[in-house]
């Protein structure tokens, strides 16, 4: 629990944006969310460019895998949920149960970040400014108050890159530590800045594990080798762009060799952000202009979920130790339906428990 020094006079509501990301992935004509806070450029919400030309398809629910895959991963002894596209060689990362069950939440450091991938669905213009699920918080010990009114067991500190300010990072993750009493914490980072200094800070600072994205550096996994030292349960977690699904199987091999556990795929995510450059791509169909911008739903690009689904059942077949977990956007439509079925917390504490 916060210390009262810590507390704000106030304490936060539950965030809307919250409430209104759920919605959109739950139904199929969602609402426009008010754009995260962190996103409004100098000159205000008015000033902000379009984020793409093309709107966003509504969500729908995922399509199954062909039954000829479906039974291949069930002979290979694939678990999951094949109504929702989830499934993992094998155990589930600690970090992503509370997900799975609707109970974790982001706080976003910054949306500055050292690259510039296509696939990235950030806010642009990017923004320095801290976020906890699109909400803007004003101080460490406030996001430590918003995670706990959200009722949360989980956060992913995240960016944009984290690592650019591992100060301002540090004392986030000791000022959750403090506030909110048995928080799981992963930093979500590109790798490209990890030191064997920094990641003795993180350690020390509270972190639990780190996520680590390597589609941002071309799937290298030195990251991943030097961090291990600090965080065995590590994981690497990427999106996978189809035309690189032989690049994906090297890094897995190199994973698998250097005693990595887990990596997590996720289908490539269309979104206002990020459509045009998927387009571009031929990895999204381009669309009339003007509608979805800003809006923070998402689709998932087809040729990526069979990527996906692909690279699970090779994994399979091959015995890999590295666990293979593919989180869909079926999965992710799911969390936020179960986050959506919880009540909301009430005004005199933050609902743990429930
Ligand atoms: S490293 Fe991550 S945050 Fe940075 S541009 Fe790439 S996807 Fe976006």
């Amino acid at each position: 629990m916060s210390s009262p020094g810590d507390r704000p006079r106030a304490k936060p509501r539950l965030s809307d944006t919250y409430e209104r990301y759920a919605l959109g992935l739950a139904r199929r004509e969602p609402r426009p969310p008010p754009l995260p806070a962190n996103a409004v450029p100098k000159g205000g919400r008015d000033a902000r460019p379009p984020a793409s030309t093309a709107p966003l398809p509504a969500p729908s629910r995922p399509a199954r895998p062909s039954a000829p895959l479906a039974a291949r991963l069930k002979r290979l002894g694939v678990k999951g949920w094949p109504r929702r596209r989830t499934f993992h060689t094998r155990a589930i990362p600690a970090g992503c149960r509370p997900c799975l069950e609707g109970r974790a939440s982001t706080l976003v450091v910054t949306t500055l970040c050292n690259r510039d991938c296509f696939f990235c669905f950030n806010p642009r213009p990017r923004a320095d400014a801290l976020s906890v699920h699109g909400r803007r918080a004003r101080s460490a010990a406030e996001a430590a108050a918003l995670l706990e009114g959200l009722g949360i067991e989980s956060v992913g500190v995240s960016g944009g890159e984290p690592l650019l300010f591992p100060v301002r990072t540090m004392k986030l993750v000791r000022a959750l530590r403090r506030g909110v009493e048995g928080l799981r914490i992963d930093v979500y980072t590109n790798g490209d800045l990890l030191t064997p200094a920094l990641l003795r800070g993180l350690k020390a600072a509270g972190v639990d594990s780190l996520r680590l994205n390597l589609a941002a550096n071309g799937y290298g996994p030195g990251p991943a080798r030097l961090a291990l030292g600090w965080f065995p349960d590590l994981a690497v977690e990427i999106p996978v762009i189809p035309a690189d699904e032989r690049k994906i199987w090297r890094l897995a091999l190199g994973l698998e060799e250097a005693g990595v556990r887990h990596l997590i795929l996720h289908e490539l995510f269309c979104s206002a952000q990020n459509a045009d450059a998927l387009g571009r791509r031929g990895l999204a169909a381009p669309l009339p202009a003007g509608r979805g911008a800003g809006r923070l739903t998402w689709s998932g690009v087809p040729a990526s979920a069979d990527a996906c689904l692909r690279l699970v059942a090779k994994a399979a077949e091959a015995g890999l130790r590295l666990g293979l977990y593919y989180c869909s956007t079926g999965t992710q439509q799911w969390i936020a339906e179960k986050a959506l079925r919880r009540p909301a917390p009430g005004p005199a504490g933050p609902g743990r428990g429930r």
